[in-house]
């Protein structure tokens, strides 16, 4: 099985810090060859241990031995070498590549690798190349039969388009819903691959998917990172779930699909799902506590099915509601 987003995330960091301290180990020789001084001072300096354990007194040592590593900096710049030469240089200060910070917490430089990652799978299997907005056609809609429908898809193209083009984290969150066929997947994609170009994290799958993955995670117990997909999907930037509906429903499933909507709102990101039911049906299938949150915090799009347009014209009342 392959490795998660996490696991390779933990595996790069561990990496930087290895590639860091071999760095500067080959530093060390290099100079050590071309300034005999600094080689001195280097030897001086290992035998602190020895020193400390001899009993000198330790306040002393320090004091010459910041002196020493003040003289090999000023050495190092007679040889026209940076200062700092020498030092270790970790890629995330913050936690010298080591992937965790204070009491044990992964460091925000894990989470921004897990979650670019996850957006490179993402990438890979999803067909995000496929959608654009130039490819969503409005023809379906300038048919006579159709062509009342016209205005109101090219607002909703509209509205898309300048969702994706002005997307930020204050974005609001989307609900499309309609039937199957109705281009509700191709405009969450559309605007994945808009979102995906200005560098904000995204992930993007079924929610039947993404919910049971956090599900297995979680009763398999792998130590620390048995949520790590939970704590993506709380993480990224965009999150789009396909197919509310479809998933497989458990006390598990529905708990969590809470946490994610809930803590996505109560942080500020934004979030697009897409559904084949209707809101009655929704409000059937969920909690009240879910579909609360759904349909007073979501922008909400209605998409219309040009097959069933007459069985459906009488009682579809086509409205976006703007907040
Ligand atoms: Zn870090």
């Amino acid at each position: 099985m392959s490795q998660t987003a996490f696991q390779r995330a933990l595996q790069e960091v561990s990496d930087r810090r290895i590639r860091a301290q071999k760095m500067q180990e080959d530093r060390c020789q290099e100079i050590e060859e071309k300034i005999p001084e600094i080689a001195e001072i280097n030897r001086t300096l290992s035998q602190t241990i020895f020193r400390i354990m001899n009993g000198e007194d330790f306040e002393t040592i320090k004091k010459q031995n910041l002196q020493a590593q003040q003289i090999c900096r000023d050495k190092l710049k007679e040889h026209h070498y940076p200062g700092d030469y020498l030092d270790l240089h970790y890629t995330c200060p913050a936690c010298c590549d080591t992937g965790y910070v204070n009491n044990g917490e992964y460091c925000e430089c894990v989470k921004k690798l897990a979650s670019d990652y996850a957006a490179d799978d993402m990438h890979k299997i999803s067909q995000i190349q496929l959608c654009s907005f130039a490819d969503f056609s409005l023809s379906y809609y300038q048919e006579p039969e159709t062509s009342k429908y016209y205005a109101y898809v090219s607002q909703i193209l509209k509205f898309c388009q300048d969702y994706a083009a002005n997307f930020s984290l204050d974005s609001q969150s989307l609900l499309f819903w309609g039937e199957p066929g109705t281009g509700k997947t191709h405009l969450s994609l559309a605007i994945v691959t808009e979102v995906l170009k200005k560098g904000n994290t995204i992930i993007y799958d079924s929610i039947g998917n993404l919910l049971s993955k956090v599900e297995k995670e979680h009763f398999q117990k792998q130590e620390t990172l048995e949520t790590d997909t939970l704590q993506l999907l709380l993480d990224t930037d965009l999150l789009v779930m396909d197919d509310l509906g479809t998933e497989f429903q458990s006390s598990f499933s529905l708990s969590a699909l809470y946490t994610i909507i809930n803590t996505r709102i109560n942080r500020h990101l934004p979030t697009i799902i897409s559904t084949n039911l209707e809101p009655e049906e929704m409000t059937e299938m969920y909690q009240s506590r879910i579909t609360s949150r759904l349909f007073k915090v979501y922008q909400t799009i209605k998409l219309v099915n040009v097959d069933v347009r007459k069985k459906k014209s009488e009682k579809n009342n086509l409205t976006m509601h703007f907040e």
